[in-house]
């Protein structure tokens, strides 16, 4: 089949079924759902971009030659990596950056797994991994759609990252055709929008928990499965009013397990908990890094954009404000240096098997938490009451109110009221919606706080030459004369 049209995306989904809830209320039909219709709409464009910007995103499958999206490809050389790297800024700039879990998310993630068997077929793992490699064909031939759920629940934190057994995602039982599992995880993004979960690792599992060593993909709709969306930040399409809320809600969901049964062949770790806690650690990160951050400088870049366009509007070219531009297009700019460091410094990590180098990401991916917050505060200043002052288009077309809003809500020079209220609305919509909020969280949190990524890296840093700079300083030889005078001041402090 290959890659599918938008179309042919939507008529998967409306043959799936899933115990999907949002609200109050257990969804019946998702592309129908006023909190699922706008996002299922743009999930579909990405699909029909693949096709228009095909010579960016198609490449042939290596066995079949069927046209495959990129972001679905093995990366055999630096070649592929700059491939996958345009096809993936196609997707990341038809959301802006907001929608972190578009499919090339999960695509790029098991083409990593698939290309590392040495990984996922260690110790006897060697089924697991043949399922997986067979399951990345289908998954690049049919062109699915993935969700993906990879961390327990939090019960008590103090007792650590695992929740404990009974809450903690783990196999209950053997049958004819697979296992069941039993348990809950979180937390499904894009799961409304999803042909299948993906279950694979994130935290190593403690001593004992080899039940919980699981990973392996499903249908949505596989008896037992439940998904409890959060509130909806979906707005009624209107992109006059909510140009991003309409669109990009690509939701987030807890994910239950009520005796799930897994087809056998579609198990890639069952209760092994070694290839369990060691897959992850090594190239998935170097990776999947390369979508995230090209997704995350593109939305950088866009949020310059915007507010480069709302000083305009206003007339604000005080120091102040420029300060704050200039402040973020550096982040604009540090992100793209990074995605550049690290693919330019991209290596054949096993042979045949090349992705860029992780440190870069790794940087970059630590320091995102603490960027994004700051990037929501410098439109939040630049835009100041402004953001309040945007009337909604039907206030624009009113007649009653028109000619009020066209004279006293214009820009500086010649931005009409309408142009102004566009401007405003999509900032708006940037950092103060219901969208924006949850935004916000997600470039908090997906893949592990700020926080967390800082104690990693530094623990996994390479730190030979850090440490050389410093040691010639403390290892030099101070020669005779300074230990003399050192010995001499030891000295006289000892007979004070
Ligand atoms: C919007 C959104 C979308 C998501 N989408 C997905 C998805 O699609 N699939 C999926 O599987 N998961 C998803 N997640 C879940 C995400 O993976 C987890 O939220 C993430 O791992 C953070 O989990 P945590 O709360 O345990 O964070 P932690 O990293 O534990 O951070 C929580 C708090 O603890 C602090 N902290 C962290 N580590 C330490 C430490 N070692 N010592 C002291 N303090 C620490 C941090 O500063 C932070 O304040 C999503 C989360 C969000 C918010």
């Amino acid at each position: 089949m290959g890659a599918r049209t938008g179309t042919e995306f939507l008529e998967g989904l409306a043959r799936l079924r899933p115990d999907v809830w949002v609200g109050s209320e257990k969804v019946a039909d998702v592309l129908e759902h006023p909190a699922f219709s706008g996002a299922a709409r743009t999930v579909a464009a990405l699909f029909d971009l693949q096709h228009e910007a095909a010579d960016d995103c198609l490449v042939p499958d290596p066995e079949t030659g069927e046209p495959i999206n990129a972001s679905h490809l093995i990366p055999r050389s630096r070649a592929d990596l700059e491939q996958r790297h345009r096809c993936m800024q196609r997707a990341a700039e038809l959301t802006v950056g907001l929608m972190g879990r578009s499919p090339d998310y999960m695509n790029v993630t098991f083409a990593g797994f698939a290309a590392r068997p040495d990984e996922w077929g260690a110790n006897g793992n060697e089924e697991g991994a043949a399922n997986l490699i067979a399951y990345q064909k289908l998954l690049r031939r049919r062109d699915l759609s993935l969700t993906h759920t990879i961390i327990h629940p939090t019960i008590d934190k103090s007792r650590g990252d695992f929740p404990g057994p009974d809450v903690a995602l783990h196999k209950v039982a053997d049958t004819a055709h697979g296992i069941v599992v039993r348990g809950a995880r979180i937390l499904a993004t894009l799961a409304p929008f999803a042909d299948e979960l993906a279950v694979y690792p994130a935290h190593p599992l403690p001593d004992g928990a080899d039940a919980h060593a699981l990973a392996f993909c499903i249908p949505m709709d596989t008896p037992g499965l439940k998904f409890i969306c959060r509130d909806s930040c979906s707005t009624p399409r209107n992109l006059f009013d909510h140009p991003l809320s309409s669109r990009f809600d690509e939701q987030d969901a807890f994910v239950i397990f009520d005796d799930v049964e897994v087809p056998r062949d579609r198990v890639f770790i069952g209760g092994n908990r070694a290839v369990y806690n060691q897959v992850m650690l090594t190239s998935w990160f170097p990776n999947v890094m390369q979508q995230t951050m090209i997704r995350a400088q593109t939305k950088l870049e866009f949020a310059w954009g915007l507010a480069t366009r709302m000083t305009e509007a206003i007339g604000d070219f005080s120091p102040a404000t420029t300060q704050m531009l200039g402040e973020l297009w550096s982040y604009v700019e540090f992100a793209r240096a990074a995605i550049r460091a690290a693919e330019a410094d991209a290596f054949e990590w096993v042979p045949g098997v090349w992705f860029p180098r992780g440190e870069p990401l790794a940087a970059l991916r630590a320091a995102l938490p603490t960027w994004f917050p700051r990037v929501t505060e410098i439109i939040t200043l630049v835009g100041s009451h402004n953001l309040l002052a945007a009337p909604t288009a039907a206030q624009l077309a009113d007649p009653a109110l028109a000619p009020f809003v066209d004279q006293y809500l214009r820009g500086a020079g010649d931005v009409s009221a309408t142009a102004r209220a566009r401007i405003f609305r999509l900032a708006w919509d940037f950092v103060g919606s219901a969208l924006a909020a949850r935004g916000v969280l997600y470039e908090r949190f997906y893949l592990a706080s700020g926080a967390r990524n800082y104690q990693v890296i530094h623990k996994i840093a390479p730190k030979e030459r850090a440490t050389a700079l410093v040691d010639r300083f403390l290892n030099e030889d101070l020669g005779v004369d300074d230990t003399a005078a050192m010995a001499e001041r030891a000295a006289a402090r000892a007979l004070r």
